[in-house]
């Protein structure tokens, strides 16, 4: 049995420890927040209700939950196999973080990190073992979501990477290999081109973001809209991922209009908080017509 530390226990770092122990890894989920762990173990706890309940769990869910447990520090770094890192998106945290998981964690432990923006190459320059550290970078709703960027750094060793695509594949996810480390990486630089386009055109008041979801919905067939999407990611992470993208010189992937920090300033975080571009009922469901 592998055993995971996951650092960070909000909507992603929930998601993938939910994953983790679905497919029988062991997992410590670490956050510096109380209220996130416990909020993150409830997620886990009703989400894997909704899979049970529709048969898609070969364990009931308490022997799923059984191989969490939440943790305070980053102690348990020095017996990991795995540690993935889904904190704030913020580069110095980051920094800070890696830097401690470089000194306890044991030299064969592979170090990945989350980051929707920030350079592999970046962080792992606070490390002594740069080698080890590569980005995986999975997509929200983390128990939903198929695919996994598996984003080599400049440093990252050729094995380190081959492991991260095995791993992905023991989770039963779908690498996209990533040669290059460059911010955004690349799934999130064609999103992020399209959203900043969506954004100042709802902005300049051309459109509203209900209109694009459909639009892009029935005319080019994506299966959600992209305010659907930044809803259910968190609108606070998307200004902290627009902010990031700035300081690294990558304004063309930025929106114009302040749209998004506008939204968060008066607390319209998406799906998380019941209200974003469109309001959620408990169950966590759109309510028709109405939108945020
Ligand atoms: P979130 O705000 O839901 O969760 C972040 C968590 O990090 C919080 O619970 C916070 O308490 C915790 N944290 C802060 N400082 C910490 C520390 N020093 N140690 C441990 N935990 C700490 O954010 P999220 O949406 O889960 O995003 C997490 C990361 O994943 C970010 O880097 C983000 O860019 C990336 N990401 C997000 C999405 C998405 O759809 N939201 C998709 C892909 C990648």
């Amino acid at each position: 049995m592998k055993n995971i530390l996951v650092v960070g226990a909000g909507f992603m770092g929930s998601g993938i420890a939910q994953v983790c122990a679905q497919t029988g890894c062991r997992v410590y989920l670490m956050d510096v927040n109380r209220e996130a762990l416990d909020k993150g173990v409830r997620a886990i706890k009703w989400s894997l209700e909704k899979f049970s309940s529709k048969g898609l769990l070969k364990e009931p869910p308490p022997s799923i939950l059984e191989r969490i447990t939440t943790e305070n520090d980053l102690a348990k770094a020095s017996m990991v196999d795995w540690v993935i890192e889904a904190a704030l998106e913020q580069e110095d945290l980051k920094r800070e973080i890696f830097k401690d998981l470089d000194r306890l964690a044991p030299a064969h432990t592979p170090l990945a990190t989350n980051t929707s923006s920030i350079p592999i190459t970046r962080i792992a320059r606070v490390t002594e073992n740069p080698q080890r550290l590569l980005g995986l970078h999975f997509f929200g709703p983390v128990p939903f979501m198929g695919l996994v960027e598996v984003v080599k750094g400049e440093q990252t060793s050729a094995e380190i990477f081959q492991r991260g695509i095995r791993f992905v594949q023991s989770l039963g996810k779908t690498p996209v290999k990533v040669h290059k480390d460059i911010p955004g990486f690349v799934m999130n630089r064609i999103f992020s081109a399209a959203f900043r386009e969506c954004v100042d055109l709802v902005g300049d008041g051309v459109v509203t973001p209900q209109d694009i979801d459909l639009g892009m919905r029935l005319g080019y067939g994506w299966n959600v809209g992209p305010f659907e999407i930044a809803d259910n990611a968190g609108l606070d992470t998307f200004v902290r991922v627009g902010e990031s993208m700035h300081a690294l010189g990558e304004d063309q992937l930025v929106a114009k209009s302040d749209l998004i920090q506008r939204m968060v300033e008066k607390g319209h975080l998406g799906k998380k908080v019941g209200q974003g571009f469109y309001k959620y009922g408990r169950d966590g469901k759109k309510i028709p017509g109405e939108d945020g």
